[in-house]
């Protein structure tokens, strides 16, 4: 084993209270609370699908926690994010810039919309997208054609902007929005990951015009699979709302569709179980805080690797913890041995300009996003590690 490789096994075992043949994943979700019986009540009710009231009021439990004035629940964090970017305008031919560092999604829902991602580079403190580095590239490469931000390379219009709280750090949005302003572009935030992550006392997601969280199985909270668009803007959420029904026309018995639009709506069966994870948000909250500062103090004297802490002046979830490796040639070293201790580790993302269907993408340079994928891995952080579980 190499000598980095045993740090890492050692602090892991010293936080993880777990005998050594226990496997450890890397996220599972907690269900301590009124899960049993919202669903049950589903199933008694028949109330299992496209509507009802845990629909109703997840979407108002949601928009209370963030301070959003509306939130729409769709089937997943994915389809949130395709319909967001729709309704903020993205078009078939126009570029939007993500960070290359993030899951697959961030860039999925981008080409749904006939649109292609301009992959800009993060930065290290926060892992999400450089405000500065984008404004940089902006300068040298952007042109305003009438108050359309143009790609002076391809000619395309660069119409949005999705940064994505990586791991639930919050990126520097508030510089971010700045330059989006200074060229016009929309924000729409990809908060799938950071459910629970404020800067300066205000939950992320709330800066563009439109936001999208996830609940797939391994987030914070979990309601099977879903997700969620959250806005300020009413008309906004109203076409959300009609875009992810099947654009059906209200109407006690007619069946009038009056546009192409998606069957992207969240059962009711999941949104019980999400009404029931998110009365219990606060504790898992606290627990994975719990668990990140433990982490913080057992790899404080680990030589060669960094705990990911959150950047200054932001509130992370913690959703999944990290830690950067010095030296890159260690990491594969390090993957092996702790998952062979049945300690789930993996490395982050592969960018996204490299896999084969977005190589021929646009790229600004993307350096620190290179450094961040050579040297970063995920190590177990699922609530119920941390030492304050409180379910309800
Ligand atoms: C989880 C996630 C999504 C959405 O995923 P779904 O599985 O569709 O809910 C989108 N973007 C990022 C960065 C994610 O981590």
């Amino acid at each position: 084993m190499s000598p980095a490789a045993d740090r890492v096994v050692a602090a892991l075992r010293s936080v993880l209270d777990v005998d050594a043949s226990t496997f450890v994943p890397l996220h599972e979700p907690t269900f301590g609370g009124n899960e049993w019986a919202y669903v049950k009540e589903c199933i008694d009710t028949g109330w299992v699908s496209s509507a009802g009231e845990y629909v109703d009021r997840f979407e108002a439990d949601l928009a209370s926690y963030t301070g959003a004035r509306r939130a729409v629940a769709v089937v997943n964090g994915t389809a949130a994010l395709h319909v967001a970017l729709l309704l903020c305008g993205v078009k078939r031919g126009d570029e939007v810039v993500m960070p290359a560092l993030t899951f697959v999604a961030t860039a999925n829902a981008v080409a749904y919309c006939g649109a292609v991602p301009l992959f800009a580079d993060s930065e290290e403190d926060t892992l999400g997208l450089d405000p500065d580095k984008l404004a940089d590239w902006l300068e040298a490469n952007a042109k305003n054609l009438g108050g359309t931000c143009v790609n002076r390379t391809t000619g395309r219009p660069i119409r949005a902007v999705v940064p994505m709280h990586t791991f639930g750090h919050p990126v520097r949005i508030r510089r971010l929005s700045e330059v989006c302003e200074r060229w016009g572009l929309a924000i729409v935030e990809d908060a799938a990951e950071s459910l629970g992550s404020f800067v300066d006392g205000q939950h992320t997601g709330r800066v563009g015009r439109a936001a999208t969280l996830s609940f797939n199985g391994n987030k914070t909270i979990t309601t099977g699979g879903g997700g969620a668009l959250i806005t300020d803007d009413e008309e906004l959420a109203d076409r959300a709302k009609h875009l992810t029904t099947t654009g059906k026309r209200p109407h006690r018995w007619e069946y009038v569709h009056d546009e192409v639009a998606f069957n992207y709506r969240l059962p009711n069966l999941n949104a019980a179980l999400g009404c029931a994870q998110l009365e219990q948000l606060d504790g898992f909250l606290a627990s994975k805080r719990r668990l990140a500062e433990r982490y913080a103090e057992a790899f404080a004297d680990v030589d060669g690797v960094r705990f990911v802490k959150e950047p200054e002046g932001a509130q992370s979830n913690y959703w999944l913890n990290a830690v950067l490796l010095e030296d890159p040639a260690q990491r594969d070293a390090v993957l092996e041995a702790t998952n062979d201790a049945g300690l789930m580790t993996r490395p982050v993302w592969r960018l996204m300009s490299g896999l084969p269907m977005y190589a021929d993408c646009v790229s600004t340079d993307l350096a620190v996003a290179e450094r961040i994928e050579r040297r970063l891995i995920n190590i177990p952080s699922s609530a119920s590690l941390g030492p304050v579980f409180t379910g309800t």
